[in-house]
C-alpha cells in the first residue's frame, strides 16, 4: 500500500504573513509533501490587511512549490481534517508561544485522533518579527517590506 501523502496544515492569522512564517514553511517543505497555509479569520474581528490580498501575496511567495493557501473560520482541527492534513504545523519563538501551544496541541489531538502538531523552532534572526509589531509600524507609516517575503502593492 502506498504511504499516505504527508500534508501539514499551518494555521494562523497571518495579518501579515512575515519572513518568520516564510522560514517555517520553507523548512517544513523539507519534511512534508505539501503545506496548506490556513488564514484563520473571524467575521467579528476586522483584519488590518485584507484576506484576499494576503492570500495572493502568500501564493506569489510560494509559486511553483507544493503550497496551498486557504481562508477558513471555525475549528482548526476540523478544517485540517477536511483538507486531509495529517499534521498541524506551528512555529515556536519563545516560552510564551510554548505555554499556549502546549495546551492547544493536546486539544487538537483530542478533537481529531492522530492529528499531531509539529513545532519548528524559529530561526534566531527572525524570532523578533511579529505580525503585531509589523502592523503597528505600518500603521504609523514605516516601510515594513524588509520583514515581508513579498512587496505590498
Ligand atoms: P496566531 O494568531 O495563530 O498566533 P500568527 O499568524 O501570529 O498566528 O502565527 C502563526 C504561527 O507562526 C504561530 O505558530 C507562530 O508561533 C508562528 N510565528 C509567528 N511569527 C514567527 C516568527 N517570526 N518566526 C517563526 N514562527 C513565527
Amino acid at each position: 500500500m502506498a504511504t499516505p501523502k504527508k500534508i501539514a496544515f499551518f494555521p494562523g492569522s497571518f495579518d501579515p504573513f512575515t519572513k518568520g512564517h516564510e522560514d517555517i514553511v520553507q523548512r517544513a517543505l523539507l519534511l512534508f509533501d505539501e503545506v496548506i497555509i490556513g488564514i484563520g479569520h473571524n467575521a467579528n474581528k476586522a483584519r488590518y490587511f485584507p484576506i484576499e490580498k494576503m492570500t495572493q501575496w502568500i501564493e506569489q511567495t510560494f509559486e511553483g512549490k507544493p503550497v496551498k493557501v486557504v481562508a477558513y473560520n471555525g475549528l482548526t482541527a476540523n478544517i485540517a481534517r477536511e483538507m486531509n492534513a495529517n499534521f498541524l504545523l506551528r512555529g515556536l519563538r519563545n516560552t510564551t508561544d510554548f505555554e499556549y501551544e502546549n495546551s492547544i496541541s493536546q486539544v487538537n489531538r483530542y478533537l481529531v485522533q492522530g492529528l499531531e502538531t509539529i513545532f519548528l523552532i524559529t530561526s534566531p534572526h527572525l524570532a523578533p518579527i511579529s505580525s503585531t509589531i509589523i502592523r503597528d509600524l505600518h500603521r504609523y507609516g514605516t516601510n515594513v517590506e524588509e520583514f515581508l517575503p513579498y512587496s505590498l502593492d
